[in-house]
Formats: structure tokens, C-alpha cells, sequence
């Protein structure tokens, strides 16, 4: 430890620790705007200039260790007359046109102009030329004109998923953010997770928005809409109206959802529940037959995407399960519009889901299973195929559609979800966090494998924020080695082994973003390591909570093999259910 004296006051911290880290530690505010813990950390923006006594200039406290007897002063004339000239010189070259900007009211850069007390800007605008929106990704709008050239979507893109989709090119006047030969983000090998929008303190970067299409659809009396919520989206979404965090707020959902105009609210845990099913007899079928192992779960779409560019040496290893929420489509379409009687083309899919990534997996081209299955019957022809999922709105988006509709969602009486797609176990609300999906599948493979219930549910080796996770389960007298990973530089590391064949697991799984779902790219902003916590835990709570906590007890999934599928891995569920993977290369 050190003694150091911040504003007049003795404190002590650790010594190696930046005056930034000491302040904050001490409750003492310092802005920053590129500043992100152990991602970005190349003190780009200077706004977070102190004094330091006997030192010649100002120094940025983000890149600077606090010393023995170091005298800080956060907030003098000076250097706040400093960080407004950094901001107002920023400001200068940026568009200003708040009121119709996505980010308007949830904005860093906004914040910290009114923090800082800017009522007017000097300076001219320099910068020449204005930037086309980048519209080419499924899931991400780019809009060059509004970045500040912070560098935190580089790093995060670069240090946290591994992938480099983006960096800096030009110089000086001429510096942006920019895709390899200045593709747009859809042309390079992007794997649409939206971490960098979640990081992103302006609206340089938001999601694709589906909201006017769902409108339009829900406003068309011909149309049958429903809606499908993932269970990451009960633990976040309240954040988007100032309720407390940490709460499932499950029953509220479903009520805003029909008050927007749904004509039936369903539960992705419905086909979570069916997932675990045929998820754990694909898993059996192959430690029972010697196939590929380990095998790797195949719910997150940034994931699918990142081993099909990176690792696709090791496709065989991945479930040829579909996430749950192309399942749902599939099952929406075929199963329920034919109990219901309703031509599946009149019937609109929408999906909330958590993630960016999602939006790109529902336009994947063989992602029209339902489609396939009434050709036939109904004599389709190939320009008439539909998609099984037709939009897909992040948490933000359902935000902003509740909000639009005036909806007070804080004063909701809960509802429950409709029948039969709207009913789930505990297990289904795992796959949100990281370690879900397969706490979720060791409860059924247990089940299976033995004919006796896990004597306890609760797997505490693979819950937590741990980047990688790993645990043994004996199961019927044969060791199971698991392991987790989410985050894709994590991912990485599990997959070069199984690459390699060196890999000692059995069964591994993957979620592209950090925390899994509840930190999805679609997940309200902020989204940090306290807020992923909180979701995790309500998720934690709400499996508690519930009376049936494993998927093979859905009675209503045992229902679909009933009445449709008729059984697990069986020929109708591998033309709805499954699919395959391929190399992309870019
Ligand atoms: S990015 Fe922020 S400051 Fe810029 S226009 Fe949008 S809301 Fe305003
Ligand atoms: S796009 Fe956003 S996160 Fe990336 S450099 Fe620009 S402002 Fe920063
Ligand atoms: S969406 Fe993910 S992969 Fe694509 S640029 Fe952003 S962080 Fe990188």
C-alpha cells in the first residue's frame, strides 16, 4: 500500500494500482469516455487529466501509478478547463442531432457534456468529411459520423472475442473505425455478438432495428404475430424502466406483450426445454456409439458463427441441434399452426432475444424448416418460402416498443404466458448464463442414463462468472468431463485443444458473450460485471422458484413427441430441429 493525498484527503491503495483505479476506489469520479477495465486502456481521450504535484503538465490518470506521498487534485480550475477543451474539440466534429439518435438519453457523450458544464462550443467543425452509414450487417448499424474514436470496440472486438473484425485506418484528420479494405461490417468476418455496441459511448454503433416491421405486422388484421421471449430477457428487462435489478420480471413481460398487440406470447424456454431433449439424446447416441467427442452445445449464433470461420476443423464436434429459438420457429410453424389451424404463412414469428447475433442466424438461408415441411402439403413453390423466424427484437428494442406504446410497465399486473408453447422448467431459464445450458442437460442426461433424479440440481462448479469452467459428473459409473467457456477469447482456448485432439472433456459448452446471455449484445446499456451478477442471480432464483425444474418434465414438450415429433433425434425432428454447419471464409 501507498499514502497518497487525493483533494486535500489521506488515502491508501495498492500500490501498481492508476490514480484512476485509487479514486474510483475511493469514491471519487474522475470521467473517462475510452477508459474500459483491462480492454481498452490506451488513455485515447485524455479526459481524464488530474494535477499531480510537482509534475511539469496534467496527467491522465487512467495510465499513471500512484507513488508514496503522490499529491492528486481531481478537480481544479485547471483541469476542468482542460477536459472541456477535450470535449468541446470533440463535440465540434460530432453531429449533435440528439433528439433523433438512438443512444438520445442513454448516452456517455451526452452525459458528460452536461456533467461538464458545456454550454456552447469554440471550435469549428475540422473534420471534412461526412461518413455513409454502414448498413451491411443483419445485426449492426455503423454510423462512422458519431464515434469519438475512443478504441473501446476495437479492443473489446480484439481482446475479449478474438476476432479483429475492426481497427483504425487513416491518420490524423482521416482516423476512423474501419473494416478490412473498408468492407462494410457485414462483408468481413464479423460474428454480429454486438459487444462492441454494448461498449460503445455513442450511437456510433446500434443494433438493426426490426421495430417499424413488427408494428407494421402487428398492425395488419391478416397476420397472426406471436412472440417468443429468451430467458435472459425476464432478468434485464425491467433495467430498461428503473426497476431493480436482480429481478425477474417474467409476469410484467407477458403483459406488456399482449398490451402491444401479440395475438399469443410464447416462451423460447418452451424449446429450450425441447433442446435439453434432444440436445442429451444426440450427447447419449454418441458416448453410446463412439461418435465425435467432445461435443460442443450450438445455442448462441455468434459462437456457430466464430467456429465456422476460426475453428472449422472442429464442426463435427457441434450439436447439430438448432438454438432454441430457430426450434421455436420451426416448431411454431408446423406444430402449432396446423393444431391451430392456421396457414403458416399468415403466421408472424418475432423473436426478443438478448443478442445481436440472433438477428443474422434468423436469415440464415436454411433456417426454413417450416417452409420445407408444407411444400408438399401445401404445393408451395420455392418463391413463396417463409423464414421460421421472422424478426427478432433485442431487450433494447422491446424496450423502446413498450415505452412507444405507452405502456406503464412498472404498474403491470403479471400475467402467465399462453399454451402450449409458453410452459418450462427451471432448467430452461439456466440457458441465460453462462454454465446453463449444460446444468440444464446434466439434470435430463442424469435422468436418462440412470432412470434416477440427480440427488442435487444445483451444479456450483460451472455457475459463476469464471471465464472457463470445468467440472466432473459420474454419471452411471462413467466420469462426464464437462466444460464451460463464454466469451469468445475463452472459447478460443477450449477449441485449439479440441482442434489439436488434445482436449480431455466430453461435453463443452459455448456462449459467444461474456456471462453468456444476460450479457448478450442486445442486453440493456450498461452492461457490466455487476449488472451480468445480478441477472445471473435472478435467473438462479427464478430455476429455484419454479414447481418442475428439469426439461424432461414439460409436459407439454412430452406432448409435441406425442402428437407430432414422436421422438427424440427421430426423422421429423432432424428435418425441424437440426441442422449443419459450414466453413465461411472471408
Ligand atoms: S451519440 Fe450521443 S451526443 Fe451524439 S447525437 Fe447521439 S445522443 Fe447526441
Ligand atoms: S464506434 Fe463507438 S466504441 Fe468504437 S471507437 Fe467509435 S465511439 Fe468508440
Ligand atoms: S459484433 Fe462482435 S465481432 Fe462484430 S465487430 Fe462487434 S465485437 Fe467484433
Amino acid at each position: 500500500m501507498v499514502n497518497i493525498t487525493i483533494n486535500g484527503r489521506q488515502y491508501t491503495a495498492d500500490e501498481g494500482k492508476t490514480i484512476l483505479d485509487a479514486c474510483r476506489a475511493h469514491g471519487i469520479r474522475i470521467p473517462t469516455l475510452c477508459y474500459l477495465e483491462g480492454v481498452s486502456e490506451e488513455a485515447a481521450c485524455s479526459l481524464c487529466v488530474v494535477e499531480v504535484t510537482g509534475a511539469r503538465t496534467l496527467v491522465r490518470s487512467c495510465v499513471t501509478k500512484v507513488t508514496e506521498g503522490m499529491d492528486i487534485k481531481t478537480a481544479t480550475e485547471r483541469v476542468r478547463q482542460a477536459r472541456t477543451v477535450v470535449l468541446e474539440l470533440i463535440l465540434a466534429n460530432h453531429p449533435k442531432d440528439c433528439l433523433a439518435c438512438y443512444r438520445n438519453q442513454n448516452c456517455e457523450l451526452q452525459s458528460l457534456a452536461q456533467e461538464l458544464g458545456i454550454d456552447s462550443i469554440r471550435y469549428p467543425k475540422i473534420r471534412k468529411q461526412d461518413y455513409d452509414l454502414d448498413t451491411s450487417s443483419p445485426s449492426i448499424i455503423r454510423d462512422a459520423n458519431k464515434c469519438i474514436l475512443c478504441g473501446r470496440c476495437i479492443a473489446t472486438c480484439s481482446k475479449i472475442q478474438t476476432v479483429d473484425a475492426i481497427q483504425f485506418s487513416g491518420r490524423g484528420l482521416q482516423s476512423k473505425v474501419s473494416t478490412f479494405m473498408d468492407a462494410g461490417l457485414g462483408k468481413v468476418a464479423c460474428i454480429n455478438c454486438g459487444q462492441c455496441v454494448l461498449i460503445c459511448p455513442t450511437g456510433a454503433l446500434i443494433e438493426r432495428s426490426a421495430i417499424k416491421a413488427v408494428w407494421k405486422d402487428i398492425a395488419d388484421p391478416k397476420k397472426f404475430v406471436v412472440v417468443q421471449t429468451a430467458p435472459a430477457i425476464r432478468a434485464a428487462i425491467g433495467e430498461e424502466f428503473g426497476l431493480p435489478e436482480g429481478v425477474a420480471v417474467t409476469g410484467k413481460m407477458a403483459a406488456a406483450l399482449r398490451k402491444l398487440g401479440f395475438d399469443k406470447v410464447f416462451d423460447t424456454q418452451f424449446t429450450a426445454d425441447l433442446t435439453i431433449i434432444e440436445e442429451g439424446s444426440e450427447f447419449i447416441d454418441r458416448v453410446k456409439n463412439g461418435g465425435v467427442l467432445p461435443m460442443i452445445t450450438s445455442c448462441s449464433p455468434g459462437w456457430i458463427k466464430f467456429s465456422e470461420i476460426f475453428f472449422p476443423e472442429i464442426l463435427a464436434h457441434l450439436s447439430t441441434c438448432k438454438s432454441p429459438q430457430q426450434m421455436f420457429g420451426a416448431v411454431a410453424k408446423t406444430y402449432y399452426a396446423q393444431k391451430m389451424g392456421i396457414d403458416p404463412r399468415d403466421m408472424v414469428v418475432v423473436s426478443i432475444m438478448p443478442c445481436t447475433a440472433k438477428k443474422f442466424e434468423a436469415g440464415r438461408p436454411e433456417m426454413d424448416s417450416a417452409f420445407a415441411y408444407w411444400r408438399e402439403k401445401m404445393h408451395l413453390r420455392g418463391e413463396e418460402s417463409f423464414p421460421d423466424v421472422d424478426y427478432v427484437l433485442t431487450t433494447r428494442e422491446t424496450g423502446r416498443m413498450i415505452t412507444e406504446a405507452g405502456i406503464d410497465f412498472a404498474a403491470l399486473e403479471s400475467e402467465g404466458y399462453d399454451d402450449p408453447l409458453g410452459k418450462s422448467t427451471g432448467a430452461a431459464t439456466l440457458f441465460g448464463a453462462t454454465g446453463g445450458v449444460m446444468e440444464a442437460a446434466l439434470r435430463s442426461a442424469y435422468f436418462y442414463l440412470t432412470g434416477q433424479e440427480l440427488p442435487s440440481l444445483e451444479f456450483s462448479p460451472i455457475r459463476g462468472l469464471a471465464g472457463i469452467k470445468e467440472a466432473t459428473v459420474n454419471v452411471a459409473g462413467m466420469d462426464v468431463k464437462v466444460a464451460v467457456a463464454s466469451g469468445l477469447g475463452n472459447a478460443r482456448k477450449l477449441m485449439e485443444d479440441v482442434r489439436d485432439k488434445k482436449s480431455p472433456y466430453h461435453f463443452i459448452e459455448i456462449m459467444a458473450c461474456p456471462g453468456g446471455c444476460i450479457g448478450g449484445g442486445g442486453q440493456p446499456i450498461p452492461t457490466d460485471t455487476r449488472l451480468r451478477t445480478k441477472r445471473m442471480e435472478a435467473l438462479y432464483a427464478e430455476d429455484q422458484h419454479l414447481p418442475q425444474r428439469r426439461s424432461h418434465e414439460n409436459s407439454d414438450v412430452k406432448a409435441l413427441y406425442d402428437d407430432f415429433l414422436k421422438t427424440p433425434n427421430g426423422h421429423l425432428s432432424h428435418d425441424l430441429l437440426h441442422t449443419q454447419y459450414r466453413q465461411r471464409v472471408y
